[in-house]
């Protein structure tokens, strides 16, 4: 299957400093993140749906002699300030791919998006250095070629390129774009430290080993495959046909992790969230609102009962990595 890439924008319309190009990328949620068996390589494989919600980082890249990475926003001494961040290494994968050795650039990432949440942070900040870079450097990549790079960076890179809704196969990086109509209000609880993803989907195989040698056939890990029922309920529209739906596969591995996340769980579905699920691995939950007001309800309920570190509001789906107008430098 190939990724799709027509849309992702790899030309600001303007560029007013030449010395400075700004992209913001946004935070995803999954709708549906089914996880079969690992692979030999140690992935697993997924089925996932994508949905880019209104919550971004914002990546600005500047000439200079040497490689560097700033990080401003209240996670910021979370994230790696060497060649281990996702940034750095997108930027010099992109700088190995055009042949310009010796490239450098200094990047700088205003961090909105909590880290080690489930929300594919790292991965924006990767996308937004790969367009900004292109940009910068005048390498002039394709938006394929951009998003070629972004799988070999990382399962969620190639959908903060493009974000959306879409499908994710393969480790999630085999991208399709999925048919979905209407505005999602979101109400999103942060949870009070990160979940490592690794060890969610080493707790997600233990769990699932425990339950077959209990003889529990329920949920074995067979090939994941595709919600139709969450794809015609995307095709409408309507978020109380979409709530129900929403699915993780790695849910109970974090909430066996973070027991205290069932207390968010329970807290937003009594304020009638249509749907209340962990997104990704965790540990942010995720409440589909009816509407804008809803959303802010669930928020302030969430926010009163104290069950989470922040709660944001965000709409979906939005696109991927954007160039920001005017080029922001504080
Ligand atoms: P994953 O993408 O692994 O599912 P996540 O979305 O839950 O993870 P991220 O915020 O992307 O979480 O961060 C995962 C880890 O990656 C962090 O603990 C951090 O050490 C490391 N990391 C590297 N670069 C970055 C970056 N630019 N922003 C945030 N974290 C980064």
């Amino acid at each position: 299957m190939r990724a799709r890439y027509d849309h992702v924008n790899v030309k600001p319309a303007i560029r007013p400093d030449p010395e400075a190009v700004t992209v913001r990328a946004p935070a995803k949620v999954n709708l549906q993140l089914s996880v079969g068996p690992a692979r030999r390589d140690g992935y697993h494989a997924l089925v996932t749906v994508y949905h880019a919600v209104s919550l971004f980082d914002e990546v600005t890249v500047l000439p200079s002699d040497q490689m560097a990475v700033a990080v401003t926003g209240e996670d910021a001494a979370q994230v790696p300030g060497d060649k281990s961040n996702l940034a750095w290494r997108a930027a010099s994968a992109l700088a190995r791919a055009a042949g310009l050795r010796g490239a450098a650039v200094r990047i700088e990432i205003s961090k909105r998006i909590p880290v080690a949440a489930g929300l594919a942070g790292g991965s924006a900040d990767a996308a937004a250095t790969l367009v900004a870079c292109n940009e910068l450097w005048r390498t002039g990549l394709s938006a394929g070629e951009l998003g070629e790079l972004a799988g070999g960076l990382g399962s969620d890179v190639p959908f903060a390129l493009v974000g959306g809704t879409a499908v994710g196969r393969g480790r999630g990086e085999q991208l399709t774009p999925a048919l979905a109509t209407g505005t999602y209000h979101w109400a999103l609880a942060f949870g009070q430290a990160g979940l490592s993803t690794a060890q969610v989907y080493a707790t997600c195989d233990r769990l699932r080993a425990a339950r077959t040698v209990a003889g529990d056939q329920a949920k074995p890990a067979t090939e994941p495959e595709l919600s139709h029922p969450l794809m015609t309920a995307l095709r409408s529209g309507d978020p109380a046909r979409v709530g129900p739906l929403l699915a993780n596969d790695l849910q109970p591995a974090a909430l066996s992790l973070q027991p205290d996340l069932r207390r968010a769980l329970a807290a937003g579905r009594e304020h009638g969230a249509l749907g209340a699920i962990v997104s990704g691995s965790g540990p942010t939950c995720a409440f589909l609102a009816k509407d804008a007001a809803h959303a802010r309800d669930i928020a302030v309920a969430l926010t009163g009962a104290g069950v989470c570190r922040a709660v944001a509001r965000a709409t979906g789906p939005v696109t991927g990595a954007a160039f920001v107008p005017g080029g922001q430098r504080a």
